[in-house]
């Protein structure tokens, strides 16, 4: 489903900082991995690439075999409203709109009718057990409840892949463990392939898949494990 290929990013700036270093990568539709590194080795750089939130500079990047490189922006924006779903560690959730109306937002940009999107958000709270929340805003919501919405608003354009950038980071260990069940689910029930990037082993260790990135190289899976 996801295919990279020997893909470069240098940001620029007073001095260059090539931050992606030939990056090879195949994830499997259907598949649940995890990526860990150190903070700075190129992850959520990675993630944005894969979620045609930003440009590479070299090399090659398929979804689903097609290519997706120097696309317009609206081309680029509609990959990314029809194929990926966004989750982040601060939640990214409008404070002074509340749960529905967070989970319906990106089919008010998609032109659905009020009816309908709110509709479909509630169906996507309810699926989060969030049904008695919908009415509340984000400041009402605990860390674990704020998640949750905001994995409700990735999922109502019904994406194929999901792209969570520490989605845990905030939380607790009990409630990362619970929205960690929600991935697991979506994962198995719906077939989404998820990839996650974290800091956690523990959650980690939840995906069937754990890719390992170093000063923006991807450590062959076969490589020995060093314990200082
Ligand atoms: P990670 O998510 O693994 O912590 P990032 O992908 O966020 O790493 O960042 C990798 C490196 O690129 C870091 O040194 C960071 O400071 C730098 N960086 C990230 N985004 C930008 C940007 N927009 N412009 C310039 N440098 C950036
Ligand atoms: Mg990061």
């Amino acid at each position: 489903m996801i295919r990279l290929r020997d893909v470069n990013k240098t940001y620029d700036g007073a001095v260059p900082l090539h931050v992606l270093k030939g990056i090879n990568l195949d994830v499997f539709k259907g598949e649940l991995v995890s990526i860990m590194g150190a903070s700075g080795s190129g992850k959520s750089t990675l993630l944005n690439i894969l979620g045609i939130l930003d440009n590479y500079d070299s090399g090659e990047y398929y979804i689903d075999g097609k290519l997706i490189k120097d696309l317009s922006e609206n081309r680029a924006a509609e990959y990314r409203n029809r194929m990926i779903g966004f989750v982040f560690q601060s939640f990214n959730l409008i404070n002074y709109k509340n749960a529905v109306e967070n989970v319906a937002l990106p089919l008010f940009y998609q032109g659905v009718s009020r009816k309908k999107r709110n509709k479909l958000a509630m169906e996507q709270l309810e699926k989060m057990g969030l049904a008695d929340r919908a009415h509340h805003l984000p400041g009402e919501l605990s860390g674990g409840q704020k998640q949750r919405v905001a994995i409700a608003r990735a999922m109502i354009t019904n994406p194929s892949i999901i792209l969570a950038d520490e989605p845990t980071g905030a939380l607790d260990s009990k409630t990362s463990h619970d929205v960690m069940g929600i991935f697991r689910e979506l994962n198995e029930v719906d077939g989404k392939t998820i990839i996650i990037v974290t800091h956690d082993p523990g959650v980690a260790a939840q995906t069937n898949r754990l890719i390992r990135i170093s000063d923006g190289v991807i450590v062959p899976e076969s490589s020995p494990i060093v314990i200082p």
